[in-house]
Formats: structure tokens, C-alpha cells, sequence
């Protein structure tokens, strides 16, 4: 094939492709607070979540976390954003696990998490709002869905939310601008491999 009549093609074809790049770039110039969903099976979740906590430290943000079930305390995501001067860290899920198998119990502690969360949706200062491992108070009944969607709905609206978890509710999925769901394809976990420290934990 001719060479210079090949550059020329791809020149063409880039030029109509930045045309149609460039174009939606300047329709979408919404500005708002987002709600983002991160579920599924596969790893990525929380660690997705902590990245943009990150990027939102680094443009001077305010960000509350809260995580819901507490697998550990000696995680590198809490020793480290804890100590940011912007960063308000709460651990909410303390009690309640599978292994409670308390019904009330669990469905208390997860109202009186919600309460704390509710103050953090009613404040404009903080402009990350980060639910960890929310989808399971959701999922097992300790929380209305409608209640918390309310309450979602009614924050600042430059406030960005983001909650991670397994088996998003549809409802949430619905109500949310992005929903990204990882996939398990391989995880070292299944060829025996234990949590590993900065990758797992
Ligand atoms: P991460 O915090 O690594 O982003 P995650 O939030 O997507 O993971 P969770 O369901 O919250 O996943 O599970 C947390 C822990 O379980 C992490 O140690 C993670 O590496 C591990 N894990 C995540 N997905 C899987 C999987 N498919 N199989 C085994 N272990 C997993
Ligand atoms: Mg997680």
C-alpha cells in the first residue's frame, strides 16, 4: 500500500474523529454533584472509591467516608486518609456482620450509621461523600431504600456520593448517574493466595 496516501486516511479519519470528540465534549457541560454506584463480584470496589478520594484531596476537597462493615482496623485506607486534614473517617458497621445473626440488633446499628451519614448529606463543606460497603444494609432489609434515596436526593447539589458493595439494589443502580460493576474473572483469593498488604488491605 502507498504510504503517504495511508497517513492521509488516518489523518482524515482522526480529524472526524476529533470533530466528534470535540463535540461532545461541549454538550456535556453539566456541572454537578454525582451519585456513583461500584458493584459486582469482582475486586476493584473500595479501592476504586479511595482513588477518587485521592483525586478529590488534591483539589483541596473535603471528604467524608463512611465504611459499613467493619472486616478489620488495621487497613492501609483507613491509617492513611485518617490522617488527612481533610478527610473525616467513620467507622459504622462495628457489630453487625453475618455473624451477629441478630436481626434488631443489626438493624439498629445500621439506623443509628444512617444517622451519622444523614448529617454528612446535609452538609454543602464536605463534597465527597463516600459509603463503603453500603449495598448490604440495603440488601438485608436494615435500611429503607426509600428513605436513604430521599435523603441521597436531598443533599447539596454539588455533593458527590459514592457507595460500594456487592449487589447493588436496582433502585440504587436507577437513581445513579454512573454504575460501574466489576466482574470476578480470576482472583488470587481462589488459588489460596491470603489478603495481601497495599493491594487487598
Ligand atoms: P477492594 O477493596 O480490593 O477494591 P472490593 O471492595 O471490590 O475490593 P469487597 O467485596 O469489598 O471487594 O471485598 C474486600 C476484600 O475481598 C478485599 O481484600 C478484596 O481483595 C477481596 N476480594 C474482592 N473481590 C474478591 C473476589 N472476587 N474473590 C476473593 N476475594 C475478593
Ligand atoms: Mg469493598
Amino acid at each position: 500500500m502507498d504510504k503517504p496516501d495511508r497517513e492521509e486516511r488516518h489523518r482524515t479519519r482522526m480529524k472526524r474523529k476529533k470533530e466528534v470528540v470535540d463535540k461532545a465534549i461541549a454538550s456535556a457541560g453539566i456541572e454537578r454533584g454525582l451519585l456513583l454506584v461500584l458493584t459486582g463480584n469482582g475486586k476493584g470496589k473500595s479501592s476504586s472509591a479511595f482513588g477518587m478520594i485521592a483525586r478529590a484531596l488534591g483539589h483541596g476537597m473535603s471528604v467524608s467516608v463512611a465504611q459499613f462493615i467493619k472486616g478489620r482496623s488495621d487497613t492501609g485506607e483507613e491509617a492513611f486518609f485518617s490522617q488527612q486534614n481533610n478527610v473525616t473517617w467513620h467507622v459504622l458497621g462495628e457489630g453487625f456482620t453475618w455473624e451477629t445473626q441478630n436481626l434488631v440488633r443489626d438493624t439498629e446499628t445500621a439506623q443509628r450509621g444512617w444517622a451519622v451519614v444523614k448529617k454528612m448529606l446535609q452538609d454543602p463543606s464536605q463534597q465527597l461523600v463516600v459509603l463503603d460497603e453500603f449495598t448490604y444494609p440495603l440488601k438485608f432489609g436494615w435500611l429503607d431504600i426509600t428513605t436513604v434515596l430521599n435523603d441521597i436526593n436531598n443533599r447539596p447539589p454539588m455533593q458527590h456520593v459514592i457507595i460500594t458493595g456487592r449487589g447493588a439494589p436496582e433502585l440504587l443502580c436507577e437513581a445513579a448517574d454512573t454504575v460501574t460493576v466489576m466482574n470476578d474473572n480470576k482472583h488470587a483469593f481462589q488459588a489460596g493466595i491470603t489478603a495481601q498488604k497495599g493491594i487487598d488491605l
